[in-house]
């Protein structure tokens, strides 16, 4: 028997969709509510490193994921000159597995299509358009409220609800969330033939200049800059803006650039960062994914460490007979430190940047590697 029978999982992002195909996979009632009103509102395209991978193989899922992305297995580095000159291809980690691509780009809208459909086929029903507005629990249960007038009530709740969590702030939890002082411009459109894997480009007038294969015919191209209030701009100005930021860069980005000609691809955010110490839970809620952590996308590993998150916490769900403090502490000691030092290592890279300063940065990302190459 499982610690849980009935699960309401609150956001169907990477982390809330994964916990609840694992836990309804093997017999769990899960209701998954996610507030957006379709699950590909959200655009742009996703970099998933490869033990975030191995998380979607467990998940049944990486056949799809392999059709509709674009792996591949090492990482450019070229100059901010006339010509782009590549500077170094260096072999990417594959964390995954050797019979994984260290990488794979795909559009993110595709990737939570694919979940989301195999949340349904195992049961999971999945709910639109919703939220949580209450939480009360007791013992033996939590009542939840939810936004059009209806309720439930579940052995466990999972606030899966990404890094401004609303259930994070039911719960009573003050945690501050950090701007790490980076800006970054992403345009998500066609691939040009000469774009196959990642380059970054360093230094010109941006941090970063990259970008990422997501498909045959897609990828998303990124400038990373001190983070600065845009918000006044309209949509032309800020494609304008990516534009004049990308102009110092070339090779492959005089073809990605001449792609960049619809304002509404182009989007601006800053970088954030929080880690919620431990315990994640709360009695029976639990944090996981964005809600309890959050890194800049400096190693790509959000993602990776959300699919860990769900992994766990449902292994752990699945082999206990009760929902208790020993069940709470496994699963403390298995993800709090782990997410923590690549929470750390993500700012640390791009603190590097910030300050001008010339780190260990192979140093630091071979440690994650190593880290994220045992599984999780
Ligand atoms: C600019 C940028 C680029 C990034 N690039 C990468 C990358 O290339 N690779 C990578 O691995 N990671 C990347 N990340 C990080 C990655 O996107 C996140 O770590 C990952 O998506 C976290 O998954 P999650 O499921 O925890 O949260 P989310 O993906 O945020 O999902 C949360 C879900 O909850 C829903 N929700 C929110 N509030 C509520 C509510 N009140 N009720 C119900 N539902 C709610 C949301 O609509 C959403 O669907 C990037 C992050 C940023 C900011």
């Amino acid at each position: 028997m499982p610690a849980v029978n009935t699960v309401l999982v609150v956001g169907s992002g990477l982390a809330g969709t994964a916990t609840a195909i694992h836990l309804a996979d093997r017999g769990v009632a899960v209701d998954l509510i996610e507030i957006e009103p379709d699950v590909a509102a959200v655009g742009s395209g996703i970099t998933l490193q490869g033990n975030a991978l191995r998380e979607l193989r467990t998940l049944g899922v990486w056949e799809r994921v392999r059709e509709k992305g674009h792996g591949f297995d090492s990482l450019g580095l070229r100059a901010p000159d006339p010509d782009g000159t590549l500077l170094a291809e260096i072999p990417d980690a594959r964390t995954g597995g050797a019979d994984l691509p260290a990488t794979l780009g795909m559009p993110r809208p595709d990737l939570a299509r694919i979940l989301h459909d195999r949340a349904a086929a195992a049961g999971v029903k999945i709910r639109f358009g919703l939220t949580a507005t209450a939480l009360r629990q007791d013992g033996d249960g939590v009542d939840v409220g939810f936004s059009d007038g209806s309720a439930g009530r579940y052995d466990l709740v999972v606030g899966a609800d990404g890094i401004r969590s609303a259930v994070r702030r039911m719960l009573g939890i003050e945690l501050e969330t950090r701007p790490t002082g980076m800006g970054i411009w992403r345009a998500f459109g066609p691939r040009p033939a000469s774009v196959t894997r990642t380059d970054l480009f360093y230094g010109g007038p941006c941090y970063i200049a990259g970008y990422c294969p997501t498909g045959e015919d897609s990828l998303y191209a990124y400038v990373v800059e001190d983070a600065q209030d845009r918000s006044a701009l309209t949509p032309e100005q800020r494609l304008a803006t990516m534009r004049e930021l990308a102009s110092a860069y070339h090779g492959p980005w005089d073809d990605v650039r001449a792609t960049l000609t619809d304002p509404s691809r182009v989007h601006y955010t800053w970088f954030e960062t929080h880690v919620l110490p431990a315990p994640w839970n709360r009695g029976r809620v639990v944090l996981i994914g964005d809600a309890a952590h959050s890194c800049p996308p400096t190693l790509a590993q959000g993602g990776a460490q959300a699919l860990e998150d769900a992994a766990v916490l449902a292994e752990l769900l699945l082999a206990a007979d009760t929902l208790d403090a020993d069940l709470w502490t496994a699963f403390t000691e298995r993800r709090v430190a782990r997410a923590t030092a690549v929470v750390e290592a993500s700012v640390q890279l791009g603190q590097w940047l910030l300050d001008h300063e010339q780190g260990d940065v192979p140093g630091l990302m071979g440690r994650i590697a190593a880290l994220v190459t045992e599984p999780a």
